[in-house]
């Protein structure tokens, strides 16, 4: 089989508000197809404009080449080894950010096709399933509003989510704000596990404040306490940390900085995106880090369809991962954009079972929202 053509199709919602800190109202899919009719389709979680230039650009000289140009003629079943070509190949304008996220969006499409080419859900490509059915925990944000939060936060627990995050918003201003945040949230989930998502907003100081004050609501997980290179402060905040897991990781693309959260900030959880670090090929290389570690993967994921499903196939190959990210933003580009088997009950989700990812591209939501005509 023989890759014909890499297309990166940027999609965006009209009424797009880029102060929300919303990633799934747009979106960049890159779809990959085969001399065989097979067609793989995954997304990356980065600046879609950006990351179709990636693609589309270009040969310049050998550490500066698009990714189309390096994949167009090779087969697509050669994940591993057409991972590092791409990573060689954008050296020069990559070693890790929105190279590695557009390449994370190629490889999410090659693994696709190699599922589907052999007939096999990807979750048994990267080892096999541990589990049918995995829990995942309702994303949302902190608000201003302090019913409207509460009244949100209880509609998930009813629905039977034993696990909500609470992120961003108004957390971080000052002390006083983020208690009360926390409190809140806290009284609204009853014992469900509380995730606490700071959005790194503090020093190590204002950090360590936060941490003592917060022992009291239990929370599960502190989120990005501190700026992700902050290796000397991770390992300072988790060694006070007390009960409380310290997570981070989801800015990263690249193993090599989760193996340093991991050996120098020595994190309790760490939170790699499938569309942002490098796609399935580097997250297996990051999950076998944690497993080396003893440390939890817990995988991010806030974009469509896509990325939820490639989420799930991977969770479900991982030895210790108590719940998955569940984005529950309103974006049509999260609701409609594929057609999928993952299906949330009681905040349990189903493991997709159908060749390669188990998503299929709605098309007329495809071309209502493509944005590079
Ligand atoms: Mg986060």
């Amino acid at each position: 089989m023989k890759i014909t053509k890499v297309e990166a199709i940027p999609l965006r919602i009209p009424e797009l508000d880029w102060t929300r800190a919303d990633g799934i109202q747009d979106d960049v899919i890159v779809r990959v197809h085969t001399d065989e009719g097979i067609t793989g389709v995954g997304e990356a979680d980065s600046s879609p404009h950006v990351v179709k230039a990636l693609v589309d650009a270009p040969e310049s000289w050998m550490r500066s080449r698009g990714l189309a140009g390096m994949l167009v003629g090779e087969d697509p079943l050669h994940t591993e080894r057409l991972w590092d070509k791409m990573c060689e190949g954008t050296l020069w304008m990559g070693r890790g950010g929105v190279a590695v996220q557009a390449i994370a969006a190629v490889d999410l499409a090659l693994w696709d096709i190699k599922g589907k080419a052999l007939g096999l859900p990807v979750h048994t490509l990267l080892g096999g399933a541990r589990r049918d059915t995995i829990p995942v925990y309702a994303s949302m944000l902190f608000e201003q509003d302090l019913g409207l939060m509460r009244d949100t936060a209880q509609r998930y627990v009813a629905q039977g989510y034993r696990a909500v995050k609470f992120g961003w918003g108004p957390m971080g201003q000052d002390l006083a704000t983020d208690v009360r945040l926390v409190r809140e949230a806290r009284a609204a989930i009853g014992d469900a596990a509380l995730l606490v998502d700071a959005g790194a907003p503090w020093t190590l100081r204002e950090a360590l404040r936060r941490l003592d004050a917060f022992q009291e609501y239990a929370p599960y997980w502190l989120e990005e306490a501190l700026a992700s290179d902050d290796l000397s402060g991770w390992a300072r905040l988790t060694a006070a940390s007390r009960g409380i897991r310290i997570a981070t990781g989801e800015q990263e693309t690249l193993a090599a900085a989760f193996r340093d959260l991991l050996e120098i900030g020595h994190v309790d959880v760490i939170q790699p995106d499938l569309a942002r670090a490098g796609g399935f090929t580097q997250g297996r290389r990051i999950a076998d880090l944690a497993a080396a570690s003893h440390a939890m993967l817990v995988p991010h994921a806030w974009k469509s369809g896509i990325l939820v499903a490639a989420s799930m196939h991977f969770a479900a190959t991982l030895p210790d991962v108590p719940f998955v990210e569940y984005t529950v933003a309103p974006s049509p580009l999260r609701r409609d954009l594929v057609r999928t088997d993952v299906e949330v009950t009681n905040g349990v989700a189903r493991i997709p079972q159908q060749p390669g990812l188990g998503v299929d591209l709605n098309e007329e939501i495809v071309a209502r929202y493509r944005v590079d005509g």
